[in-house]
């Protein structure tokens, strides 16, 4: 148990304005492992301060030297994997492997993308008798959740940086040791002082200061739909730019031509991966009725193999809420095939990965954001009966599609209502851009439409 102390402000670790303090702890046996600030709102003006006074020399450092900076970043991310890993292990729980694979190796590709971007992308275009400039909004504000907690801080401080923006960061209050490390990394990568700040805090008081902010010009967020909500109407009042990245239900849907077990594999795989805290899981298996029952059997069987690996959930509130959902998924009818509401361990905020079958489109489990390690498999009758399902949400984050052929899956996906589709398992893109339609969000992260969201434009006529 380490109390670690300050705020990274202005290039420095400086002491907090307040002594409350929140603790951290690990999941998996429930030890208190630390504790960080509880920021106030005093320490985020502070930081937003520090971030302004910034503002002026990075947005006018050319961006050939920002995409230095970020290629420096990327450099001491690689140099610090291991213990980046272990730190997301210690604070979320999840299994050293995938943190590895995932939490630590996500960022570093993340950051060295914007590098490449900083230095090639056009922040000047000609049109007719104009010259228009990408020029940084300014002063952001990000606010993140502890489900990837260094993948969604970065998702948005290297497009932010490679902007030429300067940045306050709010991590989760689950996660904020990873985030406190990568302060650390961007030190040592030379970032000019006041470039990136972190205050730790809770939601309602760090969080909202800096969401309300005058001296923000835009607010990225990533978490739930309901705090997205609220943090867009407080936005809307000081006509404030957002990015909301928000919850997600999506669908994997897999047509009578595909490879079935393969398709449930993946899919359970998809869905147990980090104990299913993945706002982009493909909660929801779409399966024909003549293939039903042997995709049940299948993703049961697969379900059944997670049970040793998988890790806990962040904390008890959210194990509580994940169990349940379980219990209203058999209240309302649906059938266990794997897992259930017990939890497997005594120690540590474990829930077992849980298969329902027979679950009906308007079921709270066909509908609402679970967050846990549970699938739910749909039976369709036909295409336009699969449409209707996987469209039926208010959400629309990502999905999946399985055909024998690519293109048959394509002309699927194309009618989906969703920002991202995996087709026959299509792997992760970096570049690609992430985020919402409906209420999954505004805006997109990754890429150069992440890039994007960080720019306004100014148009010069000769
Ligand atoms: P959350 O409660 O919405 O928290 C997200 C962040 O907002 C945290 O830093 C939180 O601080 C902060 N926050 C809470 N209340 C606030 C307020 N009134 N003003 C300003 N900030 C506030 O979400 P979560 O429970 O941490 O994360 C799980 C949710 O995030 C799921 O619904 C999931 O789908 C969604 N998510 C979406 C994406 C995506 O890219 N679309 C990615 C990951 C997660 P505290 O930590 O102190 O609560
Ligand atoms: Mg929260």
């Amino acid at each position: 148990m380490k109390a670690y102390d300050g705020m990274y402000i202005g290039g420095a670790w400086r002491p907090a304005a307040g002594q409350d303090v929140i603790e951290v702890v690990n999941p998996a046996d429930e030890q208190v492992i630390g504790t960080v600030p509880a920021g106030t709102a005093e320490d985020v003006d502070t930081a937003v301060r520090a971030a302004r006074a910034a503002l002026p020399d990075w947005a006018a450092t050319p961006p050939a030297e920002r995409a230095a900076r970020l290629a420096a970043l990327r450099d001491v991310l690689t140099a610090r994997a291991d213990e980046i890993a272990e730190t997301v292990t210690a604070e979320l729980g999840s299994p050293l492997k995938f943190s590895q694979a995932v939490h630590a190796a996500v960022p570093i590709a993340v950051a060295g993308s914007y590098a490449e971007l900083a230095a090639t992308y056009a922040f000047e275009e000609k049109t007719g008798n104009s010259v228009v400039h990408h020029e940084p909004i300014g002063v952001v504000a990000a606010i993140t959740p502890w489900n990837y907690p260094l993948h969604q801080i970065v998702a948005k401080v290297a497009p932010a940086l490679a902007a030429g923006c300067t940045i306050v960061v709010k991590p989760a209050e689950d996660t904020p040791l990873v985030a406190r490390l990568f302060a650390d990394t961007v030190h040592e990568a030379g970032l000019p002082a006041g470039v990136f700040n972190l205050v730790t805090g809770l939601g309602p008081v760090a969080g909202q200061a800096l969401a309300e902010h005058p001296g923000v010009d835009l607010v990225s967020f990533t978490g739930s739909t309901a705090v997205g909500r609220h943090i867009a109407a407080i936005a809307a009042g000081q006509v404030k730019k957002v990015a909301l990245e928000l919850g997600g239900k999506s669908a994997n849907v897999i047509l009578p031509t595909a490879d079935l077990a393969k398709a449930v594999n993946v899919g359970v795989a998809n869905v147990m991966s980090n104990s299913g805290q993945t706002c982009s899981a493909w909660t929801r298996m779409l399966v024909h009725r003549d293939q039903y029952d042997e995709a049940v059997e299948l993703a049961a069987t697969a379900a059944a193999k997670y049970g040793e690996r998988i890790g806990p959930v962040v904390n008890a509130k959210q194990q509580a809420r994940v169990r349940g959902y379980i219990d209203k998924g058999v209240a309302e009818g649906a059938r266990l095939v794997a897992g259930g509401p017990e939890a497997p361990r005594e120690t540590g905020y474990f829930v077992s990965p849980t298969v329902f079958a027979d679950v009906t489109p308007d079921m709270t489990i066909a509908q609402e954001e679970i967050f846990g390690p549970v699938l739910s498999i749909l039976k369709y009758e036909d295409e336009e009966d699969a449409l209707r399902i996987a469209n039926g949400t208010v959400y629309g984050l990502a999905g999946a599609v399985w055909a024998g052929d690519e293109a048959e899956a394509v002309v699927f996906a194309r009618r989906m209502e969703t920002g991202q589709v995996d087709i026959n398992g299509g792997r992760f893109n970096p570049l690609a851009p992430f985020g919402g339609y409906k209420q999954s969000g505004v805006g997109r992260e990754l890429g150069v439409h992440g890039l994007a969201e960080y720019l306004q434009t100014k148009s010069l006529q000769f």
